[in-house]
């Protein structure tokens, strides 16, 4: 019995001990349930009604309170929260009770009771201004959203003099991160990134997480220095003997003057800048002009179009042939969708799939390219012309839409076509975020007869784990090796071992982005297998890749 005294004596001072601790509470007081008398009552800020008496009847204090400091919206509320019933009733069953209540300043408070004395019906009550949890993320510490908007606006709007910045900041592949290392580790480099903004040239004025691994910073433009930006937004992490280069994008809103825009507006400035990084190694930030609005409302317009940009025929499908290393002769082709819009001209998957794999709308895209190249088949077919396999691309993000993955597997099943016709590419990168429905639909793909081709290899992270862990029959050599071919002797290198490397796990190689003679040439003699690239042929319309075909088949 004495013992269990002890012990909640001890809680309870730990108790008294943490809310004293706390910098954000408002008022204290201790309550004896039986007398219905507060006293001690502490109560900091300037609106402080308590005259120094030390006891008060606890609903006179509570009536002042409805009539001084709550906002008439919970006037209600906290009368009924405040009752001594609840609280009776509340503090027996639970042993501590709390509720939040507007103060008629629009600021959140907290009123927390806690047991003082059990036995003597001695409660403490403490009022905390919710403000500073309501405005910290509690895995950086650092501001939130709604702390950033609200400080953000107090400095601008206290410093009209003074020209400011706002950055978007946004950690590439994040996600690829959190699942190599795990989340505790994911958290970590949250925390890190926050402190190393902090502690920056930068000088920010405030650091905010906005949410999962989006940053915003307010400074000075005095100290902005886009060469050493692009330092901090490199960085490398080590763990045990893995070493992986994290990097960060950013966007910038230069806030002009007698800038009318609210805070919130200026950060979608910001963040809008970001999708205009056109390499994010060589420049990884981008500052925000007028023309990159109306470019993202013309995107953003013709997005909300896509389903009648379809059954209007809008959606055109190109054709990159593919040829064989030997006989440089089209062997295949890869199907590459074109919007041809009637307001906006033809327009390149650049402009509209990154958007549509964003809005969700991707799937409804392939889903239609999918139709359209069994039409191609069918039609070819019909009028007795021999054809070539096609290739088609399948989003990241059709992986995870488990409507989109039975409607392929659907077609593949009813189509009278021979579906090895069809190929699947899929970009490297999508395997980091797959699901086991995403693999399970490959799997059940693979087995159908098809052919999977891994897009871009090398462009990414993950590309030997994920070769060891799928099945591909073909392997595409990200462009970006092609073009470095006669002036980079580890990059010649590097292309001869993926040859050798795939050609060992039974895969074909097509050298993506083949442009002159020279690349051909090399790649033929170290065995890449077939080629695709503006040296042989740019993605044509379909009559123009019939075209092609009758010359070659
Ligand atoms: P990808 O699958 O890697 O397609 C190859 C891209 O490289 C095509 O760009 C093609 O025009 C371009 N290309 C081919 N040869 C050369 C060359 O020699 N030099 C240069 N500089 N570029 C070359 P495109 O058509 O703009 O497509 C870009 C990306 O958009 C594609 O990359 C693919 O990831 C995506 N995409 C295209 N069509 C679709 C689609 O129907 N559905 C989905 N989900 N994604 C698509
Ligand atoms: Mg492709
Ligand atoms: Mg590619």
């Amino acid at each position: 019995m004495e013992k269990q005294l002890r012990e909640e004596r001890k809680s309870t001072e730990k108790r008294i001990w943490d809310i004293l601790c706390k910098e954000h509470y408002k008022a204290l007081g201790l309550l004896d349930l039986k007398s219905r008398y507060i006293s001690f009552p502490v109560l900091y800020g300037k609106d402080s009604w308590w005259n120094g008496d030390t006891q008060y009847p606890y609903e006179k204090v509570i009536d002042d309170m409805i009539e001084r400091w709550v906002d008439p919206s919970c006037q209600k509320a906290f009368r009924r929260c405040t009752s001594l019933e609840t609280v009776r009733e509340n503090m027996t069953v639970a042993g501590k009770y709390c509720f939040q209540v507007y103060n008629k300043s629009d600021e959140t408070e907290c009123g927390t009771y806690y047991w003082y004395d059990k036995e003597k019906e001695i409660v403490l009550i403490a009022l905390n201004d919710m403000r500073e949890e309501q405005e910290h993320d509690p895995v950086t510490g650092a501001l939130n959203r709604e702390g950033y908007m609200h400080h953000a606006a107090k400095i601008l709007a206290s410093n009209p003099d003074e020209k400011f910045a706002i950055l978007y900041f946004n950690i590439s592949r994040f996600k690829t991160i959190n699942d190599l290392f795990g989340y505790e580790t994911g958290d970590l480099l949250l925390r890190k990134g926050i402190n190393s903004l902090r502690s920056s040239f930068l000088r920010p004025l405030l650091v905010a997480r906005m949410e999962a691994d989006r940053f915003a910073i307010l400074v000075e433009q005095k100290n902005l220095d886009y060469t050493r930006l692009t330092e901090l937004l490199h960085t490398v992490y080590e763990k045990a003997d893995m070493k992986v280069d994290i990097y960060g994008i950013c966007g910038i809103y230069l806030i002009p003057e007698h800038c009318t825009l609210s805070v919130s507006e200026m950060y979608d400035r910001a963040k809008l800048a970001k999708n205009w990084i056109k390499n994010q190694y060589v420049q990884p930030y981008a500052v925000f002009q007028e023309q990159m609005k109306a470019d993202y409302e013309q995107t953003s317009i013709a997005i909300s179009q896509l389903e009648d940009a379809i059954k209007n025929g809008e959606i055109q499908i190109y054709y990159q042939p593919i040829y064989d290393a030997h006989t440089e002769k089209i062997v295949s082709a890869e199907a590459l969708a074109r919007w041809n819009s009637a307001e906006h001209g033809i327009m390149l998957p650049g402009k509209f799939v990154p958007a549509l794999e964003e809005s969700g709308h991707i799937t409804l895209l392939d889903t239609c390219v999918h139709h359209k190249i069994y039409d191609f088949l069918r039609d070819r077919k019909a009028k007795g012309m021999p054809t070539v396999k096609i290739a088609m691309n399948l989003s990241r993000m059709d992986l995870m839409d488990d409507n989109i993955m039975q409607l392929i597997l659907k077609d593949i099943r009813d189509t009278e076509e021979d579906v090895k016709q069809v190929s699947y590419e899929i970009t490297e990168s999508a395997y980091a975020t797959i699901s086991p429905a995403g693999m399970d639909f490959l799997k059940t793909l693979h087995n159908s007869g098809t052919s999977i081709l891994m897009d871009d290899f090398g462009s990414g992270v993950s590309s030997f784990s994920t070769i060891r862990e799928y099945e591909f029959d073909v392997l595409k050599l990200d462009m970006g090796f092609t073009r470095r071919i006669g002036t980079n002797i580890k990059n010649d290198n590097i292309i001869i071992s993926v040859i050798d490397l795939a050609h060992r796990l039974d895969m074909k190689v097509i050298a993506e982005g083949v442009e002159t003679r020279e690349q051909a040439d090399f790649l033929k003699e170290n065995g890449c297998d077939f080629f695709q690239g503006y040296y042989f042929s740019r993605p044509v319309p379909q009559d123009q890749f019939e075209a092609l075909l009758e010359r070659d088949l």
